[in-house]
């Protein structure tokens, strides 16, 4: 099978055992998925909402970010792994936008990778899940280890991973490949005990004995 009727073949499977993929992180606004990205950096998206439940109500715009004291905002995610920096890039990321871009949250990969804080997994979270933009397809530690099982790349490499995955992928279905591929690494394709039994893909996956 040719890497582009497989990968055709993979989207076709996983989007039938995930109808309606979208994001774990809550958000409803571009500024708060921002900060979830962020927050979400070796952080579970379980986690993650459960502290942007109340963070969310607390601070209610771009400008709250801005303003808060360092202080008790660094102590209002404090729960979260690596808060200081996270803290730091969240409210440096309000300023610039509202000083840089007009307190709108950019629609452009160029922009975005401008504010702390955001490189490119980031920035094609925030285009696709916020702007329905594809512009790449964010690579995570699990769209990482399926690509390479399902012998769609054969990098560690993020950013090669993602050139090989843009190569054999129709844009349209960028951003949802990515997630596709997270929802099936987090229920069956686990990293320790990958249920190969149980996949949807067993019948295409070249890694279904390891
Ligand atoms: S068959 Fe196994 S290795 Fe391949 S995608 Fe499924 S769970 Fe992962």
């Amino acid at each position: 099978m040719k890497p582009q009727e497989k990968l055709k073949e993979i989207i076709k499977k996983l989007k039938k055992e995930y109808p309606e993929p979208k994001t774990a992180l809550n958000f409803k606004t571009p500024f708060e998925l921002l900060a979830a990205a962020i927050l979400s950096a070796q952080t579970t998206d379980a986690h993650v909402n459960k502290v942007t439940e109340k963070l969310f109500k607390k601070y209610k715009s771009i400008k709250a970010y801005a303003d808060a004291i360092p202080y008790a905002f660094k102590k209002d995610i404090s729960s979260i792994n690596f808060y200081n920096n996270k803290a730091k890039n969240i409210q440096a990321s309000a300023k610039k936008i509202i000083e840089r871009f007009n307190s709108s949250v950019p629609k452009t990969m160029e922009q975005l990778i401008t504010l702390p804080g955001v490189a490119r997994k980031t920035a094609n979270i925030i285009l696709f899940n916020a702007y329905n933009i594809n512009e790449g397809i964010a690579v995570d530690t699990h769209v990482r280890r399926l690509a390479n099982r399902l012998g769609l790349a054969e990098n560690e490499d993020p950013v090669k991973i993602e050139n090989d995955l843009m190569e054999i992928t129709p844009k349209k279905d960028w951003g949802n490949l990515s997630i596709l591929l997270i929802l099936h690494g987090r229920k069956v394709c686990q990293a320790k005990k990958p249920k190969h039994k149980e996949c949807a893909l067993y019948d295409i996956c070249p890694s279904r004995d390891i």
